[in-house]
């Protein structure tokens, strides 16, 4: 067929790691062009993950905190939630960052081709047109010929192949829209699945008021961070939750008129169906890999629907690099962004003969994660169990939130700051924080590591106080004091 573009460099996908690569490869040079089925730049995270959700989650914390002021003498009256505007705020929040972006691409003369984009073959890619503000197809259809491609195609929520379709049973989207009829939120909701999104969805409704069970297959929730830190957030929320259910499944769900009944199969799972007003799915997401046509252009896909890569984000086609959720976990935004900038670079440094650009890796010890919940719980790098069981010798060192003067005039001595350090060398390996904002605070850690930190850097550098994130700096003068050889 005939060709009706051409570029250096195509990026399939929108997202954090797909716009990230094409205005890096832009700034590098190359003739860019994205293709992206949805009318948004910005993917799942700025669309209908990390952004809406944070939107929701502070929402939600002003309402806690509003409540929790009682203990200060100050008492608010019970807030009134009127979720139609509160969906209002929240799309206007993701409204401002995804025409952010689109200013962003224009300014770097990025392309930007709209609809369901195909590989025929290893340089090209057919583009279903869509319009409107979904996926709807304007029966068009356009042939993009590129010289590289950064396949960022992102992923999926998995659906449950037992669930029945229902409008009152949604994935994380569908509990981003807030849906209801009568103006309120639901009475009783379950989440399926205990790991960050699913708590996170779960937090917000609950302070909007909606009574949440949450069913998890394995023996605990929120399986990364340090169990420490896990145990903390579960003391914070005993009262939030009705039931957790955990090494439980979910075995049927019957849509019904008067709720949706759900089966539930386990040692400690409740005897017979039990009745909610609306389900969310959040177990898991799965690679949108297979969905392409990455055979046609020989791209091998693993049977999950990842996509492998090298260091330098190439597939097993050199000229053709994947990015993001697309290529292997952690699923997490900032990993899907330093890799996009990874892969650009490469491929601007091939094309352009810049040695030093060709050579740009990834390097994945550092990525650090965080459940928004209330508390926050934030982590980067090793868990002390992780290096025990990697037979690594560890020091580890606490500084619990009860010694801080900020997080008590906060209402936050609950939390702590733990740090973990080789042993031999006393160089930091790891970190987890809980309490709030230990999401704002744990990029000091990363940096700890990138830079070879040990104790006695940590302890040494001046922390302003009163603040919570003193307690980085305390919990490495914890750690100076107990490795007794450091002068
Ligand atoms: P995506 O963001 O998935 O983007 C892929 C894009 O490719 C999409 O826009 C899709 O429409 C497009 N696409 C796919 N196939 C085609 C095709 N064939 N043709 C045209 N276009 C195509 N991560 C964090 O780091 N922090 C958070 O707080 C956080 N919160 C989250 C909350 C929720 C509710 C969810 C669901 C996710 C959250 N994540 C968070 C994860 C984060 O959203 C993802 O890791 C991130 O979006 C991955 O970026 P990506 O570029 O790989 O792909």
């Amino acid at each position: 067929g005939s060709v009706d573009l051409e570029c250096d460099m195509l990026v399939l996908g929108a997202g954090p790691g797909g716009y990230s690569a094409a205005f890096r490869a832009a700034d590098l040079g190359l003739k860019t062009v994205i293709v992206e089925r949805y009318a948004t730049l910005g993917g799942v995270c700025l669309n209908v993950g990390c952004i809406p959700s944070k939107a929701l989650l502070h929402v939600a914390q002003v309402m806690d905190e509003a409540e929790h002021m009682a203990v200060a003498g100050i008492k608010f009256a019970k807030p009134e939630v009127d979720l139609d505007a509160l969906r209002a705020h929240k799309d206007k929040v993701v409204g401002k960052l995804t025409a952010g972006l689109a200013g962003m691409a224009k300014g770097r003369k990025v392309e930007v081709v709209r609809g369901l984009g195909t590989f025929l073959d290893a340089n090209h890619l057919e583009v279903e047109l869509s319009s409107g503000s979904g996926q709807d197809k304007t029966g068009e259809k356009k042939v993009v010929r590129f010289k590289q491609c950064i396949i960022a195609a992102g992923s999926a929520a998995v659906h449950l192949p037992f669930i029945p379709k229902d409008p009152r049973i949604v994935d994380s989207t569908g509990a981003l829209e807030l849906r209801t009829s009568d103006g309120k939120a639901p009475a009783k909701m379950l989440v399926i699945g205990g790991g960050i999104i699913g708590l996170e969805m779960a937090t917000v409704y609950s302070t909007l008021g909606t009574r949440v069970d949450v069913v998890e297959m394995l023996d605990a929730l929120m399986q990364g961070p340090d169990r420490d830190a896990v145990k903390v957030w579960e003391k914070q929320n005993a009262q939030r939750f009705d039931n957790i259910m955990l090494k439980t499944k979910t075995v049927a769900v019957e849509a019904k008129d008067d709720g949706l009944w759900v089966t539930f199969e386990g040692e400690k799972a409740p005897q017979g169906p039990q009745r909610y007003d609306m389900i969310l799915q959040a177990a898991g997401r799965s690679p949108n890999g297979k969905k392409i046509g990455a055979d046609r252009a020989g791209v091998v896909v693993t049977d999950r629907g990842f996509i492998e890569v090298d260091a330098q984000m190439r597939t097993n086609v050199p000229h053709i690099f994947a990015i993001g959720d697309v290529n292997g976990n952690p699923m997490l935004a900032h990993k899907a962004v330093h890799e996009g900038h990874v892969a650009a670079e490469v491929a601007a440094g091939e094309t352009q003969g810049k040695s030093e650009l060709a050579r740009s890796a990834f390097d994945a010890t550092v990525i650090p994660s965080v459940a928004y919940t209330h508390p926050e719980v934030a982590w980067v790098g090793f868990t002390e169990e992780q290096a025990k069981k990697e037979g690594r010798k560890v020091e580890t060192a606490k500084f619990p939130w009860a010694a801080s003067g900020r997080a008590i005039a906060n209402g936050a001595d609950y939390g702590f700051t733990k740090l973990i350090f080789d042993a031999e060398t006393h160089r930091i390996i790891g970190g987890a924080i809980v309490g709030p904002s230990a999401g704002d605070m744990i990029g000091e850690v990363c940096l700890a590591i990138e830079m070879g930190a040990d104790a006695v850097d940590i302890g040494r550098t001046i922390h302003p106080h009163p603040t919570l994130g003193e307690t980085i700096g305390l919990a490495g003068e914890v750690a100076h004091g107990s490795c007794t050889d450091i002068p």
